[in-house]
């Protein structure tokens, strides 16, 4: 059986240009320090209030919720119609604003967007009110990050493979740490179906990956299952490479062949090793196989670098920081037994506490079972809210790129170590 899912012929997946890449990476960061400010400004009032009613501001709200912020109501010149998306609390008039809160110990948050501040902050200024002007960017990006998403905006990867070959140093998956393992395939061709029905089949995209998902010897059966599960959704088989040419006659069968007959990319990584990128081209132009490369940042031109994820043991992390991470509610991932956690790192971990003799624990609030929840919202809330494992990651120390080495399964490639400075 040829599968051939409509919509895909000649396409390419979405994050297959630079462009794309480069245009995601500048949205998905807000201003942190801006956000920072902003909590401080809250912390310095008995109420808040945040001036709009409109969806970014609800978004405002539970920002704050999860910041431990209390808000008191929402404000608006005329009171709207207004169906609450998040959770509804007071909707007040200006002209109840005056008469219910004291300029004194009210500070006020503009969630409105900006066109509206003409009317509203000679207003404010005119009563005495303190506010807090909110970027633009930065409501954009709390809203379009702390939105639940529908199934079909949503990326699940699937590890099949926690080890790999290259061992990659600071690797977010921990592969140079794992032991040899493999995602069975009965409990895959098991778990695959329960998140399908969960989604009614309509995911965003399906990422096969790994470790190194080419070390798994059913590989090509875990393809066919996926396909034949996920019929006309986009999936990607994410590799470093290294296999792709050793595969075409492998004991399992031809990998080229499969991914052809069951219309899966080839999204590759290219590390600076000695790895011939060009080789691997034809093979995919002779088997007429699609193929991605993944832009290498923080320079798409220049060779690939590796990012440090860095890791706080004590789990001392301000609650506000989340919000700029790169994996939030974009990096959805399945591990084997059907357990769906938000991000890499939350699912990885065990291999991280069980090398190092750490304890970063993971609770019941950092990941659903995809058998124990009756529908696919669960898993969208899941990856909208700060989960508890967030307080273990230095989002604030990330940023910082290094020249690409294989791992010496040392803790300072995952956590800080003071004085330590960017290698770029
Ligand atoms: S636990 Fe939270 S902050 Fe850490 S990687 Fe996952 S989503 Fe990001």
């Amino acid at each position: 059986m040829v599968y051939n899912p409509k919509g895909f012929e000649g396409s390419k997946p979405k994050f297959f240009s630079k462009k794309w890449w480069r245009e995601t990476m500048k949205y998905w960061h807000l201003n942190l320090n801006e956000i920072q400010e902003m909590i401080g400004f809250c912390r310095q009032y008995k109420n808040i209030l945040i001036f709009g009613v409109s969806e970014n501001c609800e978004y405002i709200l539970k920002f704050f919720d999860i910041c431990n912020v209390r808000v008191n109501a929402f404000v608006e010149n005329n009171l709207p119609e207004h169906k609450f998306c998040y959770r509804e609390i007071p909707v007040i008039t200006t002209d109840k604003l005056i008469k219910q809160f004291s300029t004194v110990d009210t500070g006020i948050i503009l969630g409105l967007y900006n066109e509206h501040y003409e009317s509203v902050i000679p207003y404010l200024r005119k009563c005495d009110f303190s506010y807090f002007d909110v970027s633009e960017h930065n409501k954009n990006i709390i809203m379009s990050k702390l939105s639940p998403k529908p199934p079909k905006e949503t990326h699940i990867e699937i590890p099949i493979t926690e080890h790999c070959n290259l061992n990659c140093k600071m690797c977010n998956y921990f592969a140079p740490l794992a032991k040899k393992q493999f995602y069975p395939l009965t409990n895959f061709r098991n778990d695959i179906k329960r998140l399908a029905n969960l989604c009614e089949h309509k995911l965003g995209t399906l990422k096969i990956i790994g470790g190194e998902p080419l070390l798994h010897p059913n590989l090509i059966e875990i393809l066919r299952i996926s396909r034949e599960t996920f019929q006309d959704n986009e999936i990607i088989l994410v590799t470093n490479g290294t296999l792709l040419l050793h595969h075409e006659n492998a004991k399992q069968g031809n990998i080229w062949d499969a991914l052809k007959k069951f219309n899966i990319w080839i999204l590759l990584t290219v590390y600076p090793i000695n790895i011939n990128v060009n080789a691997i081209f034809d093979k995919a132009n002779e088997y007429g196989v699609n193929i991605g490369i993944i832009p290498n940042l923080p320079n798409p031109d220049s060779e690939k670098k590796l990012h440090k994820f860095v890791l706080d043991p004590l789990g001392k992390q301000e609650a506000f920081t989340f919000i700029n991470c790169g994996y939030f509610n974009s990096c959805v991932t399945m591990m084997q037994g059907g357990k769906i956690f938000p991000c890499p790192p939350a699912a990885h971990i065990h291999i991280f506490n069980e090398f190092f003799n750490e304890n970063l624990m993971i609770t019941e609030d950092d990941y659903v079972d995809i058998y124990k929840i009756k529908s696919f919202s669960d898993i969208s809330d899941l990856c909208s809210r700060r989960v508890e494992f967030c307080k273990y990651c230095a989002i604030k120390s990330h940023g910082r790129w290094y020249k690409w080495e294989v791992s010496n399964k040392t803790i300072d490639e995952w956590i800080d170590i003071a004085g330590e400075e960017s290698s770029t």
